[in-house]
């Protein structure tokens, strides 16, 4: 593995790039956007909402596509406090335990801007099905929600007419991943790779009926012409940590008191259920890396921690996922935690990983030094 030398990400991250000094293109776009002009990009916005607004009382002039955390309580905000726009908010619910914080935090984020909320149920019997023949084949056990999350609010935004449809960063561009450019449009977050196409027939194949697949194949492009799907990132300077003290401040709720996360160094990023973290955590055993890394680095490159710091923090707690994402998931698929394990084991990148003396799966020793002091 070769690591940023700048923030701590691994080049096992998938399709993320370096420059010849061992600095990551999320590094690198960090460092570019010092010289944004955000007032533009600001003008720039109110100019996409005017061509929008409908103007009519009681008609919707965009989608909002929302989990109801940090950043969703700032997108609203923008778009119907700052930009006069009237949202419709849609959301994908998982079909996990939900933490109390997350109740609370899609409730909230009606009542705090006054907005309705179209909220998307998936098929808990598919999901069950799929969720575990996802893990155990390919490791990707979230796949067929973050499929929908991706897919539903764009079918909808075509069945309603509303083609101004938002989301919030362009994940590919902030963190590094296919279709890296620095653009609004958010037409092709589709096909970035965290939900990728799967053929449908292996789905069939695992007994899930064919016309329950409904919504997981991409939309056709005909489709997608018809809308402007927006990633609000290009238009503000995009900064978690600043999404989080905003969304605070109008009554979002973190996991203060309710859960302590052994392998999160935070606790205001995807806190809605258990289950559903177990999706991240995958990129550990497959990557090398988990939520330690991503938000260490994240954190190195907002100023809030050194590299050193946040190879400690990596060192110290992505291998550690936490117990109750794992009894979670099991107790929605079906799994026992027995079942879990053996599926686990097989799913770990022996190339990356190796099992010391107690039994543990740890990064091989060249990787961890490796990641302390980078060479390129
Ligand atoms: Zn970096």
């Amino acid at each position: 593995m070769k690591f940023c030398k700048k923030c701590i990400m691994p080049d096992t991250r998938p399709h993320i790039s370096f420059d010849k000094d061992g600095v990551c293109i999320a590094c690198q776009n960090n460092e570019k956007k010092k010289s944004v002009d955000w007032d533009l990009r600001y003008k720039e916005l109110e100019k996409l909402c005017d061509k929008y607004r409908r103007k009519e009382n009681g008609v919707y002039d965009c989608i909002i596509a929302v989990s109801g955390g940090k950043d969703s309580h700032y997108q609203v905000h923008v778009m119907k406090e700052q930009m006069g726009m009237n949202p419709l908010l849609i959301t994908v619910e998982d079909f996990f335990t939900m933490t109390e914080a997350g109740k609370h935090n899609i409730q909230n984020i009606s009542e705090a801007f006054g907005c309705n909320i179209i909220s998307f149920k998936p098929n808990r019997r598919a999901a069950k099905v799929i969720s575990r023949y996802m893990f155990e084949k390919y490791g990707r056990p979230l796949w067929y929600v973050d499929r929908l999350l991706y897919t539903v609010p764009l079918y909808y935004a075509a069945a309603l007419n509303i083609p101004l449809l938002v989301y919030g960063e362009n994940v590919s561009y902030e963190y590094g991943g296919i279709n890296d450019i620095e653009t609004y449009s958010a037409r092709e977050q589709v096909f970035n790779g965290v939900a990728p196409d799967v053929d449908l027939e292996e789905l069939v194949e695992a007994g899930v009926p064919r016309d329950e697949l409904t919504y997981l194949e991409a939309p056709s492009r005909v489709l997608l012409e018809k809308l402007d799907p927006i990633y609000m990132s290009y238009f503000l300077e995009w900064n978690s940590v600043r999404n989080y003290e905003f969304a605070k401040r109008r009554g979002f709720k973190d996991l203060t008191h309710e859960w302590d996360r052994t392998n999160h160094i935070e606790n205001f990023n995807q806190i809605d259920s258990y289950g559903y973290l177990l999706n991240a955590w995958m990129k550990f055993p497959k990557y090398g890396h988990a939520y330690a890394t991503d938000y260490g680095a994240r954190w190195v490159r907002y100023g809030l921690l050194t590299r050193e710091e946040a190879v400690k923090l990596a060192e110290e707690r992505d291998h550690a996922v936490d117990p109750k994402i794992i009894e979670d998931f099991c107790n929605f698929t079906g799994m026992t935690i027995e079942e879990f394990y053996n599926a686990l084991d097989k799913l770990y990148n022996k190339d990356l990983f190796e099992v010391n003396a107690l039994g543990q799966w740890r990064l091989k020793q060249e990787n961890i030094e490796e990641r302390r002091n980078p060479h390129w």
